[in-house]
């Protein structure tokens, strides 16, 4: 009886060992699986049947898991050349992602370039540079916050004939529109009554707009009446007061002027002085900043608004007009920007904050548009 039982308790301990080491064995044998090493990857079931039939389990599980490659996998456009390429794409949600890494790369971009695309360019402008061709240089371009993919074009001519500009110079100057002729084909604003509307030879106000809230300068400090916008005017005669206080006397020339108005003058022009001088020292109706309410032109002491410029006033408006929030609009050696010979006496309304940064950046209102509110 005892032997029996030893015998029978022997035989029980056998059998649990070896269900045991069977065990472990079927599940060592499953946790290597090539299945099992993918899942624990992270990569979908889809994922992995595709991996298995194309025979990729040996680079895939080299590797680090891939969301792009994950993506790829399961995507119509999966591409078994692009495998490499797949693991370096950092992933994102965009419409026909794969696709477009597959005609990036095919054009000729690395995987450096096309993280580089997908980080600074929308989806549709994706589009754009996956029809045009290979640019070695676009990293340059994408560097900057206000690249806009449809100038592309333009910049790159631009940069070929102007080689001597920055690559921020050339997306500055070709978004202000720069490369092409004054006046070719100008915008309408549309935002006319804001108080940083940019008027210039590329953009114009709209055919029937009229400036609102204009209200007349004090008769103290202008030659006859003329009005300006209510916070222009308010910040003028505040300039024009402090001015008075330290004996200097500035006084408006010039103000608002109605879109006939701006048309007799500049027709005027032409018929004195010809196309040629008027299209630089006067605008076009719809064109001029006077046709806004924000822009006066100024004299200083007894002398004409020609001869600003010579003044003490000129001197302390140079100095201090961005106090009160007006600017100096056309610069001197700023003609090709603004398109306009140096006018001493044009002042411009843009509120004290946008005024200090033009007039510490010495950069025209043209560049500051570009730079913070063309968008
Ligand atoms: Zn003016």
């Amino acid at each position: 009886m005892k032997r029996k039982k030893i015998k029978k308790s022997a035989v029980r301990k056998l059998v649990l060992l070896v269900v045991l080491i069977l065990g472990i064995m079927f599940f060592l044998i499953n946790y290597n699986s090539v299945d099992k090493k993918l899942e624990r990857l992270n990569y979908s079931k889809e994922a992995i049947k595709e991996i298995k039939d194309n025979k990729l389990e040996a680079t895939i599980l080299k590797q680090k898991y891939s969301k792009t490659l994950d993506t790829a996998l399961t995507s119509k456009d999966f591409d078994k050349k692009n495998l490499e390429l797949y693991f370096n794409i950092k992933f994102n949600n965009s419409k026909d992602f794969i696709k477009n890494i597959n005609q990036l790369a095919e054009i000729g971009y690395d995987d450096k370039e096309i993280n580089k695309i997908f980080s600074k360019v929308n989806n549709k402008e994706v589009n754009y540079l996956t029809n045009y061709t290979y640019i070695s240089d676009l990293k340059n371009y994408l560097d900057y916050k206000i690249f806009k993919t449809e100038n592309l074009e333009r910049y790159i001519k631009y940069r070929d004939e102007n080689d001597n500009l920055s690559y921020k110079e050339i997306i500055l100057y070709v978004n202000m529109n720069l490369d092409k002729a004054f006046y070719d084909n100008p915008k309408e604003v549309t935002n006319p009554d804001d108080l940083l509307v940019l008027v210039n030879k590329y953009n114009k106000l709209p055919e029937e707009y009229e400036a609102k809230n204009l209200e007349l300068i004090d008769s103290k400090y202008s030659v006859k009446d003329m009005k300006l916008r209510k916070e222009a005017k308010e910040k003028f005669e505040e300039m024009c007061t402090d001015a008075k206080s330290i004996n200097l006397i500035i006084k408006a020339v010039s103000a608002y002027r109605d879109k006939d108005y701006q048309s007799n003058l500049y027709n005027d022009y032409v018929k004195d002085k010809g196309l040629k001088m008027a299209e630089e020292f006067s605008a076009r109706p719809r064109h001029s900043e006077h046709e806004t309410g924000l822009a006066v032109d100024v004299m200083g002491g007894p002398t004409g608004y020609d001869l600003f410029e010579n003044t003490k006033e000129y001197e302390w408006v140079k100095q201090n007009a961005q106090k009160y929030g007006f600017i100096v609009r056309y610069q001197q050696e700023k003609e090709n920007i603004t398109g306009y010979h140096y006018e001493s006496w044009h002042l411009r309304y843009v509120g004290e904050k946008v005024a200090t940064y033009i007039y510490e950046n010495d950069i025209t209102f043209d560049e500051y548009y570009a730079l913070f509110l063309d968008n």
